[in-house]
């Protein structure tokens, strides 16, 4: 997909927003849903997206709502580390088929690192729901 293309409002994430598909749900607020990545590159891999938003990638996400889904991706990535205890993270993000995106709705990764372990490969093996939730629930314990 281009950098251009007109946002899909029957993407994944935009279905996850209507509870059309479901989600390991992290933490939800009136503007912002974050969720663990269905095909984990490491255990914790959670997402943050805007809700109410048609923003396929950075270049077209009004500006004056980028500060706040940041700042909601600070707090979910310090809930991430103080539930998982990684020895680093990555917050990483996507624009365009080249470069990788493959949900053409803007998002942010938040990728745990532990020492000893390498990254998996991006969008590779789906992991349990069941999984999923546990992690979802100890992320949203530290919340
Ligand atoms: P992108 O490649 O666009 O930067 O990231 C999209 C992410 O969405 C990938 O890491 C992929 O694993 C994840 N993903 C794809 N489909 C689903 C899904 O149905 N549910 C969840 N929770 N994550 C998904």
């Amino acid at each position: 997909m281009s950098l251009q293309q007109p946002y899909d409002p029957d993407n994944i994430f935009a279905r996850i927003i209507r509870g059309e598909l479901p989600c390991a749900k992290v933490y939800e607020d009136d503007a912002t849903l974050a969720f663990m990545d269905a095909f984990p590159q490491a255990k914790g891999h959670t997402l943050v997206i805007a809700k109410d938003t048609e923003a396929t990638n950075l270049l077209n996400m009004p500006a004056e709502r980028l500060g706040p889904l940041m700042a909601d991706t600070q707090k979910v990535a310090k809930a991430v580390v103080a539930a998982l205890k990684p020895d680093g993270f990555r917050i990483m993000q996507f624009n365009g088929t080249q470069a990788g995106q493959t949900v053409f709705h803007l998002h942010f990764h938040i990728v745990p690192f532990y020492e000893g372990s390498a990254m998996e490969v991006h969008g590779k093996g789906q992991a349990e729901f069941s999984e999923l939730e546990a992690l979802a629930e100890k992320i949203r314990a530290e919340l």
